[in-house]
C-alpha cells in the first residue's frame, strides 16, 4: 500500500469504509451493547489491523503513524475504534520481546485476522494505577505456570482469542525493586474460558465490551511467557508511548467529528430568524475546540515523528495523549451545547460521542498520573506518590 507523510491514501480508504457503518449502526450497537463485529471484520478484511504488523508475518509493515492515521479518521467518521484499537499496540509487545516461534506461531495469524489479540490484562480492582502492587501471581509449575487472582477493565476479553496478561511471578518481598518480578504471559483464552477462567462483562456508560476476569489455578504452558520472566513491567511500559500516540490520535479524530458537527448545525438551526452560528457565544467555543485540537494535532505528530526516528519520546507521547484528551472533551462540550436540547437526542450521535470522549481523561492512563509524569520525568519535580 502507498502513503504518503499524512498518509492521505490510507485516510481515504478509511473514511470510505467507514461510510458503510455511519451512525444509525452505531447507534444499534450501543443501545443492545453490541459488540460491532461487523465494522470489526470490515477493518481486518481491510488489512486495517494489521497494518503495524511487518510485512515478514504478514501484516502491512506500516509506521506508528499509519495506524495513528487509521485510528483518527475511524473516530472522526463518528465510530469508534475501542472494540479493536488494542491489537495496534498490544502486539507490539510480542514483536519487540517475543521469541521467534511465539512471532511465528502468532503473528500471521493476528494478520489474516484467523485470530483476535485484543484483550489486555494489566489493572486490577485493588491495585489500580499503582501496577507494580498487582496480585495476580503466576506460579513455575513444571513445564506450566498456574495463574490465580483477578483483572478488571479487561476490555474486548469476550471477543479475543489472545491477551497480553502482566501477573507477578516473584514475590514482591524477594525482588530488590517493586518493578521487577512481574511477566508478559500470551494466554490463549479458547483453552481456558469457562473453566479455569471466568469473564464477566460490566456494563459501563458506553458500549465498550468490557470485563472481570477471575484466574482459579488456571494453566497456561511455560512457552506462553514473553520475553524474559521477571521482566515484564517493562516490557508492558516500552509498549505505552505507542498505546499513548494511537489513543491521543482517536482523540484528534473525535474532536474534528465534534467540530465539524457544531460547525454544520450551527449554520443550520434557526432561532430569533437567524442561524445561531452567527452569536459570537456560539461561535468563540466552537473556534477555541478548534485551535486546541490543532496545537494537540501538531503535539501527536511530534510525538509520532519522534517515535518513528527511533529516539525517546516518553514527553511527547505523554503530552500529546494530555492535550489531544482534553481538546476532544473541549469540543464535545462546546457540540454539545451547540445542539441545545437535540445533543441528548439519540439520533444526533452527539450524546453517544460525548459519553465516549469522556473515557480519555481516564483510560487508557488518568490526565493526573500523566501530569505527574510531566512534572516528575520532564520537570524534575519530587515523585509524589
Ligand atoms: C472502559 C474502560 C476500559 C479499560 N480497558 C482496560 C484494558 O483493556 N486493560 C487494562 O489493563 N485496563 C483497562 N482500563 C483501566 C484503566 O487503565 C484504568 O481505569 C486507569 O488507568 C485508571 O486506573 P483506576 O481506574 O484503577 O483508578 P485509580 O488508580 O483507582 O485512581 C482513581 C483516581 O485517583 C487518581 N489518582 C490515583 N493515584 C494518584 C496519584 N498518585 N496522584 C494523583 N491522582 C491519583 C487517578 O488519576 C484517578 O482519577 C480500562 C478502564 C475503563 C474505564
Amino acid at each position: 500500500m502507498k502513503y504518503d507523510l499524512d498518509h492521505k491514501d490510507i485516510r481515504e480508504a478509511v473514511a470510505k469504509l467507514c461510510t458503510q457503518f455511519a451512525g444509525v449502526y452505531w447507534r444499534k450497537c450501543d443501545n443492545a451493547s453490541y459488540y460491532p463485529s461487523d465494522f470489526v471484520n470490515a477493518l481486518t478484511e481491510g488489512g486495517y489491523l494489521s497494518a503495524l504488523i511487518p510485512e515478514e508475518y504478514g501484516g502491512l509493515g506500516l509506521p506508528l503513524s499509519a495506524g495513528a492515521a487509521i485510528l483518527e479518521e475511524i473516530h472522526r467518521s463518528g465510530g469508534n475504534a475501542a472494540a479493536c484499537h488494542a491489537q495496534m499496540y498490544t502486539m507490539g509487545t510480542v514483536l519487540r520481546h517475543g521469541t521467534k516461534v511465539q512471532k511465528r506461531a502468532y503473528l500471521p495469524k493476528i494478520a489474516s485476522g484467523e485470530l483476535r489479540l485484543q484483550a489486555f490484562g494489566v489493572t486490577e480492582p485493588t491495585s489500580g494505577t499503582d501496577t507494580t502492587n498487582l496480585r495476580t501471581v503466576a506460579q513455575k509449575v513444571g513445564d506450566t505456570y498456574v495463574v490465580n487472582g483477578q483483572k478488571i477493565w479487561t476490555s474486548r476479553a469476550e471477543h479475543s482469542d489472545l491477551m497480553l496478561l502482566l501477573a507477578r511471578t516473584t514475590p514482591k518481598g524477594d525482588v530488590k525493586k517493586k518493578t521487577d518480578g512481574l511477566s508478559v504471559f500470551l494466554v490463549d483464552m479458547r483453552e481456558v474460558r469457562g473453566s479455569s477462567l471466568s469473564i464477566r462483562p460490566i456494563k459501563t456508560m458506553m458500549n465498550h465490551a468490557t470485563t472481570e476476569l477471575f484466574f482459579d489455578d488456571m494453566i497456561i504452558p511455560a512457552d506462553t511467557l514473553v520475553g524474559e520472566e521477571g521482566q515484564g513491567f517493562r516490557y508492558i511500559l516500552s509498549g505505552m508511548n505507542a498505546e499513548r500516540l494511537l489513543i491521543a490520535a482517536e482523540c484528534i479524530g473525535d474532536a474534528k467529528w465534534f467540530i465539524e458537527k457544531a460547525t454544520s448545525y450551527a449554520a443550520d438551526r434557526t432561532v430569533f430568524q437567524r442561524p445561531i452560528g452567527q452569536n459570537q457565544g456560539i461561535q468563540f467555543p466552537i473556534a477555541k475546540a478548534y485551535a486546541n485540537m490543532r496545537a494537540a494535532e501538531l503535539m501527536v505528530r511530534e510525538g509520532l515523528r519522534l517515535y518513528e526516528a527511533g529516539g525517546t519520546n516518553g514527553e511527547e507521547a505523554n503530552l500529546a495523549k494530555l492535550l489531544a484528551a482534553d481538546a476532544s472533551w473541549a469540543a464535545a462540550e462546546a457540540c454539545l451545547q451547540t445542539h441545545g436540547g437535540f445533543g441528548f437526542a439519540q439520533e444526533y450521535d452527539v450524546e453517544r460521542k460525548y459519553r465516549e470522549a469522556r473515557l480519555y481523561q481516564v483510560a487508557p492512563i488518568s490526565t493526573n498520573l500523566i501530569l505527574s509524569y510531566i512534572a516528575e520525568h520532564v520537570l524534575g519535580m519530587a515523585r509524589s506518590y
